[in-house]
């Protein structure tokens, strides 16, 4: 099974130790001056991608960003973590902020088709818009198996065995290549990208295209009405005792008195 190519979708997002701040007008999160870097999930897709190539089960790593022009430094990450060449689906800022799983997917899945990989891993999730889409729906595009919220792979004969996180568990299933999965928090912890690393991944190729080159419309399909900052929790208070409690909860109203 040597020889399989992998797609790796890496999102451009705030970085995830960055106090988000809402815009006063409530369109939105302050994004101008705030540091990005690759959405987490997509950290640790990287570097599955990059150890099945030293394990010699893939032969090529590609990486897929859709985004901005600043989506170059996370593909730049991507490639320093060790991926071959990559692939920028220049989006302008104002679009970008509208961009949907959608959206994303079919550009995904074109790409996967037309450079004819193996296998797409995505993130489970970004970060940022939380959607838990852009995996599935790509294999929905392309009607590949999935393996979603992956937090072991292991190569079998033309099939891959994964581990899925579930509720409460683990479920292990086996899907026949070609197939997309998503990463999971413990699928691995990725490397950091060494000096020598960052200095070579300046030569590697990195090719820029628009979502037009893959007969994508990006026109959004929703509307996001507000963006609010989660309520502001209210102080406690600290009890003498559990008879004090009851009192307090029985003048709130809380328990029957
Ligand atoms: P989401 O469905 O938005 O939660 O994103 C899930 C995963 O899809 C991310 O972790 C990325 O791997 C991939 N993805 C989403 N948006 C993009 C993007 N703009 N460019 C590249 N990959 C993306």
């Amino acid at each position: 099974m040597s020889g399989l190519r992998i797609l790796v979708g890496c999102k451009r997002v705030i970085d995830y130790a960055v106090k988000i701040r809402v815009k006063p007008d409530k369109t939105g999160v302050v994004t101008d001056g705030v540091k990005h870097s690759m959405n987490p999930f997509d950290e640790i897709a990287v570097e599955e991608a990059v150890r099945m190539k030293e394990k010699k089960i893939v032969s090529e790593i590609v990486a897929v960003s859709c985004g901005p022009t600043q989506c170059q430094e996370v593909l730049r990450t991507a490639l320093a973590m060790g991926a071959d060449r990559a692939i920028h689906v220049e989006v302008d800022a104002a679009t970008y902020e509208n961009l949907q799983p959608l959206h994303v997917a079919k550009i995904i899945a074109k790409i996967a088709q037309e450079e004819k990989v193996d296998i797409v891993v995505t993130g489970k999730q970004a970060i940022d818009d939380d959607a838990n889409q852009t995996g599935q729906m790509v294999a929905a595009l392309l009607n590949w198996p999935q393996a979603t919220f992956a937090s072991k792979i292991e190569k079998t004969d033309g099939e891959l065995k994964v581990e899925r996180e579930i509720d409460g568990g683990l479920e292990t299933i086996k899907v026949k290549l070609p197939a997309v999965f998503t990463s999971d928090l413990r699928l691995n912890e990725p490397r950091y990208a060494t000096l020598p690393n960052i200095m070579k991944a300046k030569k590697k190729p990195l090719v820029k295209k628009t979502p037009t080159d893959f007969g994508v419309d990006v026109t959004a399909r929703q509307t996001i009405l507000k963006v609010e900052e989660p309520a502001v929790r209210q102080a406690g208070s600290k009890l003498a005792s559990a008879e004090e409690l009851v009192t307090k909860l029985r003048e709130a109203g809380l328990i029957p008195s």
